[in-house]
Parts: C-alpha cells; sequence; structure tokens
C-alpha cells in the first residue's frame, strides 16, 4: 500500500487504508468521491479549482441572470462530513505510471493506490486560426465571467458611441448544439433587457446576434421536428440563423467565413464542440482514443492498467459494442458512480462489474417558456412542459441546497420581473482563472 508525499486534509485514522486519488471535482470526480464517501478508503480530490462547477448554467453567468456562486460550490464543503475524503487545490501535471504518483503543477506529488481520472473536456477549436485565441469559449466559471465583461462592456461601448458615430455590434455563436442555442436566446433577452430597462442608447437595428453552424440544422441530437422548432423560437427572439456556413479564421474583432464574408464582431462565442485533446487527460494514455478521450475497459478501468480509472467527458465510455456515451453530465454521474463501486469490489477482491449507461433523454433551453426534452423512448416534449422540465431538473441536480435555493428565487423573481439580473462588469475577471 502507498503513502502519501503530500495528501489532502484526510484524518489520522484514514491513513492506512488504499488512497484513492480522483483528479477533477466536476459531476464526475464528485460521483466517485460520493460513492467513496465513509467507506474503507481514503480519498484525495485534486481540483485546479477549489469549487465544482455546475456547467450546463454558465451560459446564464455569461449573460448576468445567475451569479458566479450560485453555480459553483466549494468542493471541500461537499465532503465536510465524510471524514475520509480530503482535498488538494492543485493543478495535475503528469501521472507517472510506474512509481504509482501524481505529480502537481506547482511541485509536490501524491501516490495513489488507485487513481481516477476525471478531468473533463475543454472546448474543440478544431485547428481554426484565431479561435483559441480570440474567440470565447465557455468551459469555466472564469470563461463565463470574462464572457459577461466582454457583453457589458461592449453594450457601454455602443452606448457612448451614441453621440457621435453610433457603432455596430454583432455578436456570433459558433455552434448550433445546446449551448450555443441557449447563449443565443439568453443574449438576445439580455440585449432587449438593458436598452428597455437599464436605458442604454443603442440602436436595436445595430445590434445583431448570429448563430451559425456548419451542420443544415440546430441541435442534431434531436429530432427534425424539434430542430425546426428552436430555430423558429430563436428566430423569433431576434436571432438570426446561419446554417451550412462555416468560420475558417477568427481575429481579435472579426470572424472570417468560407465564403469569403470578413464580418466585425464585438464578440464570437465559441460552443462548437469539447474535446480531451490538449487536456492533461490526454497524455494519461500512450494513444487516446476519439478527441483525446481515455481508452476504458468496460469496466471503466484505464486499458493496459490494473489501478488506473477513467470517467466523465475525459473517458471514452463504451456506450455499446461499437458505441462511445455523449459527453454529458448523467454520463458523467453514472460512470463516477459505477467506478467507486468497482474500486470497492476491486479492493474486496471480487469481480469488477462492466458499466451500463441508462439514457435519462436530452433537454435544452431556448428561452423563457421554449424548451425541447426528448424522453429516452424517444417522445419529444416543447414548449412550457420542456422548459418546466428543464427547470425542475436542473435545480435537482445543482449542488448545496443554499445554491438551489437562491436559484429557484432569482428564477422565480426574475419571471415576474425578467429585467432583474447581476449585469455587473468585474474588472479582475479578465485574468482570472
Ligand atoms: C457550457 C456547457 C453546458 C453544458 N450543458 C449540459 C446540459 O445541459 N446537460 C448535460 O447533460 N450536459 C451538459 N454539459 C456537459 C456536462 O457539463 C459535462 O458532460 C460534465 O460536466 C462532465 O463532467 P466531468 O466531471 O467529466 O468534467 P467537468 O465537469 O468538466 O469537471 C472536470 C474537473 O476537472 C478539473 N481539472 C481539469 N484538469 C485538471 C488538472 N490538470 N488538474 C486538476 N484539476 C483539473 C476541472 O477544474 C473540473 O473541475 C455542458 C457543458 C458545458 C461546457
Amino acid at each position: 500500500m502507498a503513502t502519501s508525499l503530500e495528501s489532502g486534509a484526510v484524518f489520522p485514522d484514514y491513513v492506512d487504508l488504499p488512497h484513492v486519488v480522483i483528479i477533477g471535482g466536476g459531476f464526475a470526480g464528485i460521483a466517485v468521491a460520493r460513492g467513496l464517501a465513509n467507506k474503507n478508503v481514503r480519498v484525495t480530490i485534486i481540483d485546479k479549482h477549489n469549487f465544482h462547477t455546475f456547467l450546463p448554467l454558465l451560459y446564464q453567468v455569461a449573460t448576468a441572470m445567475l451569479e458566479p456562486a450560485e453555480v459553483a460550490y466549494p468542493i471541500r464543503t461537499i465532503f465536510g462530513k465524510a471524514k475520509n475524503v480530503g482535498f488538494r487545490h492543485a493543478q495535475v501535471r503528469e501521472v507517472d505510471h510506474a512509481r504509482s504518483v501524481v505529480v502537481l503543477e506547482h511541485g509536490g506529488e501524491i501516490t495513489f493506490d488507485h487513481l481516477v481520472v476525471a478531468t473533463g473536456a475543454t472546448a474543440a477549436f478544431f485547428g481554426i486560426p484565431g479561435a483559441s485565441q480570440f474567440a470565447m469559449p465557455l468551459y469555466s466559471l472564469a470563461d463565463a465571467r470574462r464572457l459577461r465583461n466582454r457583453l457589458l462592456t461592449s453594450l457601454e461601448e455602443a452606448d457612448a458611441s451614441a453621440d457621435t458615430t453610433p457603432i455596430s455590434l454583432n455578436f456570433i455563436i459558433v455552434g448550433g448544439g445546446p449551448t450555443g442555442v441557449e447563449t443565443s436566446g439568453a443574449l438576445s433577452e439580455l440585449i432587449k433587457t438593458v436598452i428597455k430597462r437599464d436605458g442604454l442608447r443603442i440602436d436595436p437595428t445595430r445590434v445583431r446576434v448570429m448563430l451559425v453552424d456548419l451542420a443544415p440544422r440546430l441541435l442534431t441530437p434531436f429530432p427534425e421536428k424539434a430542430s425546426a422548432y428552436a430555430k423558429r423560437e430563436l428566430e423569433k427572439m431576434g436571432v438570426e440563423i446561419e446554417l451550412g456556413r462555416s468560420v475558417v479564421e477568427v481575429e481579435e474583432r472579426a470572424i472570417r467565413f468560407a465564403d469569403g464574408e470578413r464580418m466585425k464582431v464585438a464578440a464570437v462565442i465559441w460552443a462548437a464542440g469539447v474535446t480531451a485533446s490538449g487536456t492533461m487527460a490526454h497524455d494519461v494514455q500512450p494513444s487516446p482514443g476519439p478527441g483525446g478521450r481515455l481508452r476504458v475497459m468496460p469496466d471503466l478501468r484505464l486499458v493496459e492498467s490494473n489501478n488506473v480509472w477513467a470517467v466523465g467527458d475525459a473517458a471514452a465510455v463504451p456506450l455499446d459494442e461499437t458505441s462511445l456515451c455523449p459527453q454529458l453530465a448523467p454520463v458523467a454521474m453514472q460512470s463516477g458512480r459505477h467506478c467507486a463501486e468497482q474500486i470497492l469490489r476491486t479492493i474486496d477482491g471480487k469481480p469488477t462489474t462492466s458499466f451500463r449507461y441508462r439514457n435519462k433523454g436530452i433537454m435544452a433551453t431556448i428561452g423563457r417558456h421554449a424548451a425541447i426534452a426528448k424522453l429516452p423512448g424517444g417522445t419529444v416534449f416543447k414548449g412550457t412542459t420542456g422548459w418546466l422540465a428543464w427547470l425542475g431538473l436542473h435545480l435537482w441536480y445543482l449542488v448545496g441546497f443554499r445554491n438551489r435555493l437562491r436559484v429557484m428565487i432569482n428564477w422565480t423573481w426574475r419571471y415576474f420581473d425578467w429585467p432583474s439580473g447581476p449585469r455587473l462588469i468585474v474588472a479582475d475577471a479578465e485574468t482570472a482563472e
């Protein structure tokens, strides 16, 4: 059994127990730790942020609907009562398999008996020149705050130009999946709100919110009828939809399309897809699977390993013999729970079992009273029913009772008084990570 060279805060009684190190406190890592809490193991979660982020609501932070603290929760607080779970606030640089050691970015090593890689994914820029430098992804709380600053600052710039030469604002959202759809709808609402309620002197005809995708329709995992509904609803909200259109370059304040058009922009919001390439997980295995996701066996143990496991977005979690699970929160949570069970079985000398994903359906919201929910059997709900289902589910999975309560109060408040919202430009967000 390994001893920790440097561990998280664990209680002395647990020091001699097998040490499970989890890299990443997202949906998957938290699920693993919950499954191991108060069991006969010592657990250390390592995360570069000291909080868990509820990624599905980041777009509401970016569009000034929610405060950052409402979608994040300190990891230490989640496990405050579990004496065998510790936390280490650090970025992991690499894994030394030969020594069963995790190497931290700013020095220090942590040894493990079992390691779980739950480092998630990151924005995929597909090698498009300038995209990683100038486009704004939405993958962390810092991204959301940075984007909120950019959006609000651009609107203030437009107001300031009203007396001289009024400027035009183009906001381009790249990617017509749930994140792109949700963000463009919310941004369009934000713009209408600041013009009507905050007295910004902006000519609405000079502001464009454009959603661009290479695919011929929005929300491709949903049936065509649902995609058409989303398009109609967004257009009603003033969003321009450009399908079958590809971006070839992003500049500091401009975007260039394959058809040669170059457009000046206030912001390019990048929601075009995710990848595990370029994340720490990518280097954990000599030849990872598609999208840099770690190749795992049916029990979620890394191929060619006895004691390293991978879960959530970082892992190529098998759906069946030929396909992989989508990179979604329910997959992350279910794979995390399964992994915890398998680690305990392994420690007890029992054989492991294969992971099986239980599809809970998918959903996307478009705006107030407009959302789509597709149930596992294929039934689709849209409109108010879909929207209520979306609200309920997101509240249910939000970590922390206080956050649930605050978000519920805010949503209810805004239902009756839509323009309320934290429209704050917080200067330090440009540099925060
Ligand atoms: C904007 C957005 C909206 C989404 N909306 C939905 C939705 O509506 N429904 C849905 O089902 N799914 C949605 N998803 C996908 C869902 O959020 C992911 O599938 C899920 O978060 C994956 O969980 P995870 O634990 O694998 O990774 P993550 O939640 O990404 O967590 C990874 C953790 O690892 C940490 N980490 C990474 N690298 C290191 C390192 N080197 N050292 C230390 N720590 C590290 C990170 O800080 C992070 O806390 C959305 C994703 C995004 C980005």
